[in-house]
């Protein structure tokens, strides 16, 4: 039978303390006990149902991370503060000094960064690979690997991982296989094709109003409890802990996620066809032109389609930079990085939120200067948008 994420997270029921249609918010740093010994085992980590510190867990956090976990078909999940606050905890908890991780070249910039620049400091070493290669993923581990690391859908060159080969591989050789799925929520379910953990940035789609930064982590009981283990879990120790207020927040946005990631991809797809038509240089796994168009296909969960997320080349920064800032004239859209909003943002990835990837590196892996990346917006009207994007580009010689 089909996975059906949305539908897992529709069949949660929770209520408030007083019978709220929404849980109530713990707005509580700390927790009191009746008993001393009740209070020592849940330091523990042996008394299911208490609480005792809100960086540990709160049961907001625990609302949020049941209904993400739902979405992924996961045991469990642990929210945390931001997106990168999930990834660094995740790789730190599986990988120790002496050990490897591979991982895709075409990642978001910040992981990009803390592979190259960060653990190297605790001898941790990265091989960056291009994982659309399964004899160039499989040729880079080494006997001291122990992650397998990739986006389902990469950022901001919109590769395609195939999760169920990459699976397979890490099966063989003993490693996790840890997707970060921020690109596709609901689209693709990564560890319905094998993937052990599942990471989001909630900051992108799935909160979808550009008003917090978040994070996920999904995974198998075991993985969850280790992350919050008070002697030695990353999430509990590095203390990148989400706050309940927020997590509230984010809970009632995921509420409409499915009709969201729906309209965004039937946008997406309307403009990406238009501009491939036009002659610009697209790239949109729905397009049958995209390399890895079967591949999505075969992975996504239908309903959703291929995603709000497309990149045209235009030639050149200064043609990307002057076509950015007349579309934002025009309200087309901001300026701005990130992806999920309402509105259509864009920004040049080469020389934003990919610029820590040095320049000879970006051109290797086909990051030219003149890609913009667009996340697109709710818009009720598309073809007007699209009229209006084409008019930009005509009157700067785009098209
Ligand atoms: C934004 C982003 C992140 C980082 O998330 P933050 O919430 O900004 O920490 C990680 N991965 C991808 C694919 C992203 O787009």
């Amino acid at each position: 039978m089909a996975f059906k994420p949305a539908n897992n997270i529709q069949d949660l029921q929770y209520f408030g303390e007083f019978g709220g249609v929404n849980p109530s918010i713990s707005d509580s740093s700390t927790y009191t006990f009746l008993s001393a010994k009740t209070m020592f085992d849940t330091f523990e980590g042996n008394a299911d149902g208490c609480y005792l510190y809100s960086r540990h867990s709160t049961p907001s956090n625990l609302y949020l991370g049941q209904a993400l976990a739902a979405m992924e078909g996961t045991e469990t999940a642990n929210v945390t503060a931001s997106g990168m606050g999930a990834i660094t905890a995740v790789l730190m908890q599986l990988c120790g000094a002496g050990e490897h991780i591979v991982s895709s070249r075409t990642i978001y910039g910040g992981t990009y960064a803390f592979l190259k620049n960060f653990t190297p400091r605790f001898n941790i070493k990265t091989s960056f690979v291009d994982i659309t290669n399964l004899e160039s993923v499989e040729s880079a581990i080494t006997p001291k690997t122990k992650v397998l690391y990739c986006e389902s859908v990469s950022n901001p060159l919109l590769e395609v991982a195939d999760i169920a080969a990459l699976s397979k591989l890490a099966k063989k050789h003993n490693l996790k296989l840890v997707v970060d799925n921020t690109f596709s929520p609901l689209s693709i379910s990564p560890t319905q094709l094998g993937a052990d953990i599942v990471i989001h940035s909630l900051t992108k789609f799935i909160n979808g109003s550009s008003d917090t930064v978040g994070g996920v982590v999904c995974g198998t009981q075991e993985f969850i409890d280790n992350l919050r283990n008070v002697n030695d879990g990353a999430c509990m120790l590095l203390g990148s802990t989400m706050d309940s207020l927020r997590a509230a927040s984010i809970l009632k946005n995921l509420r409409t996620l499915h009709i969201r990631m729906q309209q965004h991809s039937l946008n997406a797809t309307y403009l990406a066809e238009r501009f491939e038509k036009d002659g610009l240089k697209t790239v949109y796994p729905g397009l049958r032109s995209h390399p890895s168009h079967e591949l999505f296909k075969s992975m996504m969960n239908d309903k959703y389609g291929y995603g709000g997320m497309l990149t045209v080349d235009v030639g050149s920064l200064d043609k990307a930079n002057a076509l950015m800032e007349l579309m934002q004239k025009q309200n087309l859209g901001y300026l701005a990085v990130s992806l999920g909003f309402y509105k259509t943002l864009f920004s040049a990835p080469g020389s934003s939120t990919s610029s820590e990837i040095p320049e000879d590196e970006q051109r290797e892996m086909g990051l030219s200067d003149g890609l913009i990346r667009f996340s697109i917006g709710l818009d009720a009207d598309i073809e007007r948008t699209y009229e209006m994007m084409r008019t930009c580009m005509q009157d700067l010689n785009i098209l």
